[in-house]
């Protein structure tokens, strides 16, 4: 049997590719990501220094034996010969030597995290040879100190401060203030005195035998790889512990023999803009370093001609044959040595959302890739961050600096806000609508009556709660940045103020809310503000998302705004619209609570005529937004107690009454205050509301389902197409459809008769309860379609509060990896996913026009929406804000070849009607 092959020449890619079976992505798990474009660079003829490769298999097969493999190191000296020929040079030789460098590479960019060792292969007598060459005495010593150090604290694991203490106290004694006023003489005994440091230290001498230097740094290298800094980068960043490195030994080039050399980084596009414009920077007469270190002033990339006109042109070529190579903006490294350029690096290039996006549509309109491809290249997190306000890393980086960093919590609405803190709602409201102040609403938790300052508020804090809770949900729909469960601040309503370890913020004083990552800020912060309109290569992007997702994304709004801009966020419907909220507005809400307290139906009856005009005409401003488009909408969900006062503060107002003496009014509070404890559950959320209540009350949702044909045939006779679908909520029995579809179904047909238009419509039901996915099948023989309320059905599944679970024991569970990821951000696929699958293809068994969707706020998860592509939906409906996101997955969805093929399965059933 032949020699398992650990080493690869830069000049063996085609070997490597047929060790791995040809997967690129497989040689780059082999060589390592520096490695594999070190030798695809190669293939393609572009000056790369001699060298070879080193495979993540043997550092394996180190790590588990803490032995190099067997014929490892036979292999590399056998590649060293080669190398030496290529280089003209030889590898320890006093006259004519060459050196090389011991990098790191793992198949995925770890920067920094693990070891590289440069300028191997000096030593006393090679370091004479190099003075004789170079006639540069000062370069040769300098690199030589450089290798001592290195090899000192990465190979042989001493202190830093050993080195960098008598390199301080020697330049302070000179009086000398930067490296660079050392002298060749100053150098030569720096050496010296390095050698001394590890001599002292090691309880050895500096190795003088290249080869074992070369074995010793080889090997340091594959330790680096089970360093804490690659550990921990590793748990961060999802790497995986078994993939090891490759270290790749590179014939050492040398940008510092003087001015007509040189060294760079670049990019072949403006990272930070997209722009296609060659971006970086370089310096003459100096090492690779120093360029990143910033010890000097460096020159752009776009002047590089000037002083080597002959490297840059060759250079301008080497960039245009890589882009056009990889299909990708590229992240170089080169050489420039006595004129002649060397590539030590390339990569693709890192970029920000904004750069991500432009380079993707250009390179399209370039030819240089798909538009599948470009879907591909663009994170939904791209998409996300140039929609909402945003810090930026330098700003937050400073204000943490500055020791204004507050607390965080759950990230729950994404973006940025900055403004004044007010305690209440009212108050949030007043200063923002009176004063014209940006406020930001904090309280413990926030309630449906607390919208209107939710909504008068440029940012939300609540030390309660947790991702799916009211004032995540609510703040996602509107787009306003939001941080729930920050649970270490304490908010104290009666002094106003809020303290978080020993910090206090006072009303009317200014934080900085980041609700991307979940942190607060005392003070200010400054902002940036995106605005879809202006970004056409987004909006390409997504229509292009649109062409390919098979799936569309509708929005979840309640109010006329909010559709209109669900619109131009591209969405296809409205998939949710909760009344209720229109009834807590301050002109109805008096008239919602008459119509609860009515003691008889006239005086209930009254109060639903006084309030059927206004929902008539929040149904008929939705209609219009949507002109063509379906609307959904739910009828009222939650238990009523939720639009009457709290029975604490109703008690301590009729208490402090009856001890002033007060008597007006006494007697109606303390009506209420019966009304409101008559009506107390001990656990609401499963109490009386959803359908359960309409069964109860009908006469709530008889007056919804009017004012929603009404408004639907208003609106078709001005010629707006309307298509209504009216949803009913928390069903878990088809005797409940039962009941209460045909009635609401015998309102809608006497309206349209009334005004005498036809229009279609549809009703349908969420699924919410366990059951109801269980018993799906029977309810699809009434309802039209489905939408998955997958708020309520991850509570119920789990039986996890969903108000209460992040706050008590979520956060551990995700923690301790009890749980992957917090269900109520991340659709459980397992678990309640099960439930959703079985009833889509139940449901569609049925019925096969079955109409699928998602309301709940996994609408707007990219993985949630994946998944939701996967069982067949028709549709994902998410807040306005996170519609381009969603269309985004959904069509990456739709390239992935396993969950297009689920998707086609799950199809079978269903036909268009
Ligand atoms: C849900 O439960 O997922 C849902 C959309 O309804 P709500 O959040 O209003 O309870
Ligand atoms: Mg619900």
């Amino acid at each position: 049997m032949a020699e398992k092959k650990w080493v690869y020449l830069f000049s063996e890619i085609e070997k490597a590719e047929k060790y791995v079976g040809g997967d690129w992505e497989n040689v780059r798990g082999l060589l390592g990501g520096k490695g594999a474009n070190l030798d695809e660079m190669a293939r393609i003829k572009l000056p790369v220094p001699p060298g070879f490769t080193v495979t993540t298999e043997a550092c394996n097969a180190y790590s588990a034996t803490k032995q190099f493999p067997e014929g490892m190191w036979d292999q590399m000296l056998a590649a060293l010969k080669v190398v030496e020929k290529d280089a003209g040079k030889k590898f320890g030789d006093s006259a004519n030597p060459l050196l090389v460098s011991c990098r790191s590479g793992a198949k995925f960019s770890m920067p920094g995290m693990m070891d590289t060792v440069l300028n191997i292969g000096l030593n006393d007598a090679s370091a004479q040879g190099m003075v004789k060459l170079t006639n540069n005495e000062r370069f040769v010593f300098d690199s030589y100190r450089r290798l001592i150090q290195m090899f000192g604290t990465v190979v042989l694991g001493l202190p830093d401060e050993a080195f960098e203490d008598v390199l301080d106290g020697f330049k302070k004694d000179k009086g000398y203030k930067a490296d660079t006023d050392m002298t060749a003489d100053d150098l030569k005994l720096l050496v010296e005195k390095f050698k001394v440091v590890v001599k002292k230290h090691y309880g050895k001498d500096f190795p003088q035998e290249p080869l074992e230097q070369l074995k010793l740094a080889t090997e340091a290298v594959f330790k680096s790889w089970n360093g804490k800094r690659a550990v921990d980068y590793r748990r961060a960043t999802n790497i995986s512990d078994d993939l090891g490195t490759a270290v790749s030994i590179v014939t050492m080039v040398f940008g510092n023999m003087g001015w007509d050399s040189g060294t760079g980084v670049a990019f072949t596009r403006n990272p930070s803009t997209g722009e296609r414009i060659l971006y970086g920077d370089y310096l003459l007469n100096a090492q690779g370093e120093d360029v990143v270190a910033g010890i000097r002033n460096t020159e752009k990339i776009a002047t590089l001609g000037d002083p080597l006109p002959e490297a840059n042109k060759q250079f301008l070529e080497v960039v245009k044959t890589l882009e056009l190579h990889y299909h990708d903006m590229q992240d170089l490294e080169f050489t420039v040595e006595h004129g002649r350029l060397w590539m030590l690096q390339c990569r693709n290039g890192k970029r920000t959302a904004l750069a991500a996006v432009k380079i993707a549509v250009d390179m399209v309109g370039e030819g240089l890739i798909s538009k599948e491809e470009a879907i591909k290249r663009v994170t939904t997190d791209n998409v996300d961050t140039l929609l909402h306000p945003q810090f930026t890393a330098e700003t937050k980086a400073k204000a943490k600096k500055d020791g204004r960093f507050y607390a965080s919590g759950v990230n729950a609405s994404p973006g940025a806000a900055v403004g004044q803190v007010y305690f209440d709602a009212d108050l949030t409201e007043k200063m923002h609508k009176e004063e014209g102040q940006d406020t930001i609403m904090v309280r413990p938790f926030t309630k449906p009556d607390d919208v209107h300052g939710m909504l008068a508020a440029k940012g939300i804090l609540t030390s309660e709660g947790g991702a799916t809770s009211h004032a995540a949900v609510v703040a996602r729909q509107f787009g306003v940045p939001c941080v729930v469960g920050a649970s270490s601040v304490v908010i104290d309503l009666d002094k106003r103020v809020m303290v978080w370890n020993g910090v206090t913020v006072k009303e009317g004083e200014w934080i900085s809310v980041d609700g991307t990552t979940g942190e607060v800020y005392v003070g200010k912060i400054d902002l940036t503000v995106p605005s879809i309109e202006e970004q056409t290569d987004l909006l390409t992007l997504l229509n292009w998302a649109d062409e390919i997702a098979g799936m569309q994304v509708w929005a979840n709004s309640d109010y006329p705004k909010d559709a209109r801009r669900a619109r131009t966020y591209g969405a296809k419907g409205i998939g949710l619209c909760r009344t209720e909220h229109m009834f807590f507005e301050p002109a109805r809400l008096p008239i919602v609570q008459r119509m609860i307290l009515a003691k008889d139906d006239v005086t209930r009856k009254a109060a639903l005529d006084e309030l059927l005009p206004f929902q008539r005409s929040d149904f008929d401003g939705l209609f219009e937004a949507m002109d063509g488009q379906p609307v959904i909408i739910r009828l009222i969900d939650p238990p009523l107690h939720e639009f009457l006062p709290s029975e604490e503060s109703l008690l301590e107002e009729v208490i402090t009454m009856r001890v002033k003496g007060e008597t007006k009014g006494l007697a109606e509070k303390e009506n209420l205050l019966e009304a409101v404890k008559g009506m107390h559950e001990s656990n609401p959320m499963m109490g009386l509301r959803g359908v359960r209540l309409s069964i109860a009350m009908p006469q709530i949702v008889e007056m919804q389902v009017r004012a929603i044909f009404e408004a639907a045939s208003d609106c078709t006779k001005r010629g707006v197409v309307v298509h209504p679908e009216v949803m009913i909520p928390l069903t878990g029995h088809l005797n409940e459809l039962k009941w209460i579809q045909p009635r609401l179904i015998r309102i809608a047909k006497e309206v349209m008769e009334e005004k005498k238009v036809q229009f279609t419509y549809k009703f349908g039901t969420m699924i919410e309860i366990p059951r109801a996915a269980v018993v799906a099948g029977e309810l699809a023989t009434l309802a039209e379609f489905f939408s998955f309320g997958t708020n309520d059905l991850t509570q119920m599944t789990f039986g996890y509060s969903r108000d209460d679970a992040e706050r008590s024991f979520l956060g551990r569970y995700v923690e301790e990896g009890i749980l992957p990821k917090n269900p109520f951000q991340t659709l459980d696929q397992g678990g309640v996913g099960k439930l959703m699958k079985m009833a889509v293809a139940d449901g569609r068994k049925t019925r096969p026009s079955l109409e699928v969707g998602i309301c709940g706020e996994h609408g707007g998860d990219p993985a949630s929406v994946a998944f939701c592509y996967s069982i067949g939906n028709n549709y994902v409906s998410c807040s306005p804000f996170r519609v381009p996101v969603a269309r985004l997955a959904a069509a990456q969805a739709a390239l992935d070849p396993e969950l297009a093929a689920a998707r086609k399965e799950a199809l079978k059933a269903y036909v268009k009607k």
